[in-house]
């Protein structure tokens, strides 16, 4: 059952402040550099996002901008076939779904919200392949909001080897951290721990040596350190 605890703020803040500083100069998640790329755009944002399901962040990447260099509105995209769109996208994984799923959601766009990606969370998950995860990652990058916490793999696993929540699963770790921190975190929550788990605490080997917040963290669940 899922549980949060209450961290001392003080250690909240020094980890965010941390990261903060330590994340300067490595490279950016993928859908982060999109959304810098395209100008915040919400289209490009929930679009890239769906492809970035269990997909390498440089396939993403790829894949994103080969999809966008052809189609770049909900229009355009809609008047895609399936076919052409899982050309574009390949290999993201589950690519055929994917782009069954770009090319239903570029549909519902036009046909329920006027061709506009809506700006509610109530509204985003009814959209086709979006989940909370893509609706929160829209919600902050497109939207600029200040109340959503994007919760994924990474999130989920230092979150809980910080000790900072006690959860089974993303969806329960995203419940958690909104009781376990202060509210000005949220919207970088998602960029501070995932940069950090694709370059320091990784799934498996955490290289905890080189990270700048091992002083303050209990390490909770990992096993096998790396030397590097
Ligand atoms: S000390 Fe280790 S487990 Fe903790 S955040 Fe750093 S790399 Fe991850």
């Amino acid at each position: 059952m899922a549980r949060f605890l209450k961290p001392a703020p003080v250690a909240v803040e020094k980890v965010m402040r941390s990261l903060a500083q330590a994340i300067t100069g490595l490279e950016l998640p993928a859908v982060e550099k999109i959304s810098e790329e395209q100008a915040e755009e919400p289209f490009q944002i929930l679009i890239a996002t769906i492809l970035s399901a269990r997909t390498q962040d440089a396939t993403t990447h790829a894949a994103s901008t080969r999809l966008f260099r052809r189609a770049r509105t909900p229009a355009t995209m809609a008047a895609l076939r399936v076919k052409e769109i899982e050309r574009l996208i390949y290999p993201v994984s589950f690519y055929r779904n994917k782009a069954r799923h770009v090319k239903a959601c570029c549909r519902m766009l036009l046909d329920r919200f006027g061709g506009h990606v809506p700006s509610t969370m109530e509204e985003l998950v009814m959209l086709p392949g979006v989940g909370r995860k893509t609706a929160n990652l829209v919600m902050i990058l497109g939207f600029k909001s200040l109340r959503n916490i994007c919760v994924d793999t990474h999130v989920h696993r230092i979150s809980n080897r910080l000790g900072w929540v006690k959860t089974e699963l993303p969806v329960e770790t995203e419940q958690a951290l909104y009781k376990a921190t202060d509210s000005r975190w949220w919207p970088y929550i998602n960029l501070y721990l995932v940069t950090w788990g694709q370059h320091v605490c990784r799934p498996i080997g955490p290289r905890c040596g080189d990270c700048v917040i091992a002083d303050v963290c209990p390490k909770i669940g990992v096993r096998r350190r790396s030397a590097t």
